[in-house]
């Protein structure tokens, strides 16, 4: 079977992808743990940096790509985190750091309104590194950002994350419930759809 990399070394994020993509004609493979497989996200929007990860991951291993980039933007703070959300209190820092930073810069605004927050995932396929039209699928999850963290399950700023329809932060939620909110679960289903087009042709 044709292989296909996932231009990213998370585990959790190969399951994840690998289970909705079953049906495709293709195996999803990790990218080499390497050095050289390590980009500078140089863009300005989630979408270009998913670009730039997927384009230099096929330049090196001559096969088509799958890359992804997500973060979480906060209108009250300009988009901020945005794409600088894994490493929005410096590098090297914590998502402890990251989740007092937000929670400091957000203590003067007091209504739920200033409060939202949307979280944001962009996946894309190319199939080479030259591929003029990219395959981009983006999914968001709108909420807002609570006083302070609740819950122990999921990563990054889960705890401080709110969703309105559920009244839980996505670290008190089962696993199953955050997959199918998710911007993430949402852009591998959408990514899924637009794939499944492409091998029908
Ligand atoms: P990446 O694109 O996977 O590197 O994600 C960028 C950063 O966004 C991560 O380091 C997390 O801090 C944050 N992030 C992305 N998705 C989630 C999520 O589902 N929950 C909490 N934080 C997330």
């Amino acid at each position: 079977m044709n292989k296909v990399i996932l231009a990213s070394g998370n585990v959790g994020k190969l399951r994840e992808l690998q289970e909705i993509l079953i049906g495709l004609p293709f195996e999803l493979v990790p990218q080499p743990k390497t050095v050289e497989y390590e980009v500078e996200e140089t863009g300005t929007t989630f979408i270009e940096n998913a670009i730039i990860k997927a384009r230099h991951a096929s330049a090196l291993s001559g096969l088509p790509v799958i890359a992804d980039d997500s973060g979480l933007v906060i209108e009250s703070l300009n988009g901020e985190p945005g794409i600088k959300t894994a490493r929005y209190a410096g590098v090297g820092c914590s998502p402890q750091d990251n989740m007092d930073l937000i929670l400091k810069k957000l203590k003067p605004f007091d209504e739920k309104e200033q409060r939202k927050a949307t979280f944001v995932c962009a996946l894309v396929y190319m199939r080479n590194a030259d591929d003029p039209l990219p395959v981009v699928a983006v999914g968001q999850w709108h909420g807002a950002i609570t006083r302070e963290k609740h819950g122990d399950e999921g990563f990054g700023y889960d705890p401080v994350f709110w969703d309105f329809e559920h009244n839980m932060t996505a670290a008190q939620m089962p696993k199953d419930l955050k997959t199918k909110l998710s911007h993430r679960g949402k852009a591998c289903r959408k990514l899924e759809k637009k794939l499944s087009r492409l091998w029908d042709k």
